[in-house]
């Protein structure tokens, strides 16, 4: 069955910093997102999941999260600078908008873009570049607190 990005899809990060910033959510943490965040912050592991991390119940399992700053914007935002572990930030944020509930259908896809100024503009994403981002994310190993 073909798929509505067979031709690929644009998308170039404008660095607005929305998807960072304002609203409530998680940034689900793998194994790999918190060995690369520790090793880059040059932190003990247990420190990095104490000072930058909360645990999530999701119900029949738990999974770890970035922590939020008391206006919802993530830990590691930086006015003025961005994200502050740019070079080392989560998979989650890496493969974006290429998640698969995105992916699921053009309508998602087109919904999503009404909150994401970088999406149908700029770099075009092949099929297979956005299959390996569907993969990479069902092949991480969440983090178990
Ligand atoms: S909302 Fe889109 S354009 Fe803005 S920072 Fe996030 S990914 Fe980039
Ligand atoms: S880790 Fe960086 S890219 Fe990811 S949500 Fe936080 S500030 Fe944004």
């Amino acid at each position: 069955m073909s798929n509505f990005y067979k031709k690929g899809l644009q998308f170039s990060c404008t660095q607005c910093g929305h998807c960072c910033r304002h609203d409530p959510g998680y940034v689900f943490l793998s194994e790999a997102d918190v060995r690369q965040a520790f090793e880059f912050l040059s932190l003990p592991e247990e420190e990095f999941l104490k000072k930058y991390c909360r645990i999530v119940d999701v119900g029949f399992f738990k999974k770890v999260s970035l922590q939020e700053k008391s206006n919802y914007d993530c830990i590691f935002w930086q006015d003025g600078v961005g994200c502050a572990i740019y070079e080392a930030r989560p998979l989650q944020c890496r493969s974006y908008p290429f998640w698969p509930a995105i992916m699921d259908s053009e309508e998602s896809w087109v919904e999503e873009a009404k909150q994401c100024p970088g999406m149908n503009r700029g770099e075009v994403h092949s099929e297979k570049a956005i299959e390996s981002w569907l993969g990479r994310m069902e092949r991480e190993k969440p983090y178990k607190p």
